[in-house]
């Protein structure tokens, strides 16, 4: 939940999230709905995608038990070389480096390292520095109190903006701080303009009913409920009839909801439309049936909880 996220956000999910699945079998046992359910507004959804499968492979494989080698908790879904090293850092004392993003920041300023951490030169030079800095075997604890410290460092004292050089235990020796080249580093990622993608939404409507689609696995929003889309030149009544077997009337339009993405912005234009034939069976064509209180509670990404809060009120 904390990659990419701050934990002032995370925490009241991950205690949500604890309190309904407080080990691996429940959380295997679970509908990836319920999951996503509590993931929903969190963003990122492979992330939770990720660890439910991750936990159903732990249970079908692993007999439940959480794996020990690092290969092995590599493979799992989601996670990479240096969640896989702090899990096996802190569950099982294994001497492994990590370098997640605060690491890397700590690293890049004190060994005045340039370079965009997320390119490749860069990156294996501070795997190779994460390396070296392993605490040697004999010293029984070392390795977690190394790598806990390593980790509080960057996030509470090396900090991207405004870090504490005074009250850094690395001040003395730190190539960036001597070099007055601090706030230079690390270097930044590239810019680069994110594409910008248009989609109209469909807000099908009746009484107090919404109707909803299952996006695929893969892709944005992956297993999570949302709003039918088509495109800015679709003819929306010969659409809804086609896919549906709906006849709809077209409302007044809403304003253009824009989210972003890591890789492009998507300006979302929502179309409000009430459903004149009855809202029968609708599976049958991809689509559920939602009361708006349900709708709201399912798993949904926030672009599509926005725009639920901006629909028309029907009574019919
Ligand atoms: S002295 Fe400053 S820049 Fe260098 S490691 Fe410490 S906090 Fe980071």
């Amino acid at each position: 939940m904390l990659q990419q996220t701050q934990v002032a956000t995370v925490v009241p999910y991950y205690l949500r999230f604890l309190q309904q699945f407080p080990d691996i079998n429940s959380l295997a046992l679970a509908s990836l709905d319920a999951v996503l359910s509590l993931w929903s507004g969190l963003g990122y959804y492979a992330r939770g995608r990720n660890l439910h499968r991750a936990a159903q492979i732990i249970v079908d494989q692993y007999n439940g038990i959480f794996p020990h080698d690092l290969k092995l908790i590599q493979q799992l879904p989601g996670v990479g070389r240096s969640t896989a090293a702090a899990i096996a850092v802190f569950a099982y004392g294994e001497e492994y480096a990590i370098l997640d993003g605060n690491v890397k920041r700590v690293f890049a300023r004190y060994f005045g390292i340039n370079g965009y951490p997320g390119a490749k030169d860069t990156e294996t030079l501070l795997w190779q520095k994460a390396e070296e800095l392993i605490p040697r075997k004999d010293i029984v604890g070392q390795i977690q109190t190394y790598t806990q410290a390593l980790m509080d460092l960057g996030a509470t004292i090396c900090t991207r903006s405004r870090p504490q050089c005074s009250v850094c235990p690395l001040r003395i020796d730190c190539i960036a701080l001597r070099e007055n080249r601090v706030d230079k580093l690390p270097t930044a990622r590239p810019r680069k303009l994110l594409p910008q993608k248009e989609t109209v939404m469909l807000m099908m409507l009746q009484q107090n009913w919404v109707l909803l689609q299952k996006r695929p696995l893969t892709g944005i929003w992956g297993g999570l409920w949302c709003l039918p889309e088509i495109s800015l030149t679709e003819d929306t009544n010969s659409y809804c009839q086609q896919q549906f077997g709906l006849n709809v009337r077209v409302m007044a339009e809403l304003p253009p909801l824009d989210h972003s993405f890591t890789h492009f912005k998507l300006r979302i234009y929502p179309r409000p439309l009430h459903i004149i034939s009855p809202v029968i069976a609708h599976k049958n064509y991809g689509l559920t049936r939602f009361s708006f209180e349900d709708a709201l509670g399912a798993a949904i990404p926030t672009a599509v909880r926005r725009l639920l809060l901006m629909a028309p009120k029907l009574t019919s």
